[in-house]
């Protein structure tokens, strides 16, 4: 059997940044706009410092302002809350994210839920949960809105297949079947409860696993062709103590058998922050009123 055709994530990010680029570009010709993001950083976890660099860059990149707004790890939850409060109220800023995990005597929920619904870009909201799903214009959480891209890489119309999410977490699981719904898949959610489920995901044209589970998905549960999207970020230790990422679906064993593969890294991975840049200028053209 032939080998998955692999899914360039790193590629399509690209263009994805590059249709930002022109879309910022004429949204300064035309309204005089330059989307801003704005981005609260609390403490020093490494990992967050290294992605919150990330963001800053390509934000400025795709020519849109960009603020980093690093707070010691003993600031109060009051003073988070009052940096958000002043960044809704700034009009220059058209999004804003906290870089979470936040230190543990600050309550996520309480500060996720003070960021205005309009400037939300990581679309955690509960406002924007909802819209997303009763199908109106919302901002969509960066994961999987960077997925259902990829999967149409592939198969551009989704209409009628079967779709099987592994996975019901707030930030992708449960975003993923509103997203797959909306592009007319007859949708799945499995999760740590399911029955069967090597048997469940064999039903899969399209299967999307966020499981947190290193390499969990084998080749025998994928459906002859099927594509695969992996979320999954795990890092693991080799035999010889050596680190490695690899995702929640077995690579090796599943390209097997698949039609169309994510790779970990290079898949989904960097098409997370490439969304974040696309919600903030849809966040500015929702602000502005402009289609
Ligand atoms: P969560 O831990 O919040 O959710 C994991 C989900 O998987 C839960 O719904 C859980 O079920 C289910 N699950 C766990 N074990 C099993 C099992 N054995 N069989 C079936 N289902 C199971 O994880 P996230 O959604 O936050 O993240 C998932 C993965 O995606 C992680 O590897 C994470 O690192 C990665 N990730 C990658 C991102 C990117 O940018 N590429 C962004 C966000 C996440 P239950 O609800 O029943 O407990």
């Amino acid at each position: 059997m032939s080998e998955a055709r692999v899914i360039d994530g790193k590629e399509i990010a690209a263009k994805v940044r590059a249709d930002v680029a022109a879309e910022v570009k004429s949204l300064k010709a035309s309204h005089g706009l330059t989307p801003g993001l704005a981005v609260v950083l609390v403490g020093e976890d490494p990992a967050s410092k290294v992605y919150v660099r990330n963001k800053a860059a390509q934000t400025v990149e795709c020519g849109m302002n960009s603020w980093e707004h690093k707070l010691p790890e003993d600031t109060s939850e009051a003073d988070v809350l009052a940096m958000v409060d002043k960044l809704n109220k700034d009009k220059a800023v058209n999004g804003i994210l906290v870089q979470l995990p936040l230190p543990k005597h600050i309550d996520s929920t309480k500060v996720l839920n003070s960021i205005d619904p309009d400037k939300d870009v990581d679309g955690f909201h509960p406002v924007n949960v909802g819209r997303l799903g009763i199908g109106e214009r919302s901002l969509v959480p960066c994961t999987p809105r960077g997925s259902v891209i990829l999967a149409k890489s592939v198969i551009p119309d989704l209409s009628g297949l079967n779709a099987v999410v592994v996975g019901r977490s707030n930030i992708v699981g449960k975003p993923m079947l509103q997203l797959l719904l909306q592009e007319n898949c007859t949708v799945t959610v499995a999760h740590s409860r399911t029955k069967d489920l090597p048997a469940v995901v064999r039903q899969a044209d399209l299967v999307i696993a966020a499981v947190g589970r290193p390499e969990m998905v084998k080749g025998d549960w994928i459906k002859p062709g099927a594509v695969v999207i992996d979320v999954g970020i795990n890092r693991i230790t080799k035999p010889d103590g050596k680190g490695k990422l690899v995702g929640d679906v077995d690579y090796a064993d599943c390209a097997k058998v698949a039609g169309a593969i994510t790779p970990v890294p290079g898949g989904v991975g960097p098409m997370t922050i490439a969304c974040l840049l696309q919600n903030t200028v849809d966040a500015t053209k929702m602000q502005h009123g402009i289609k």
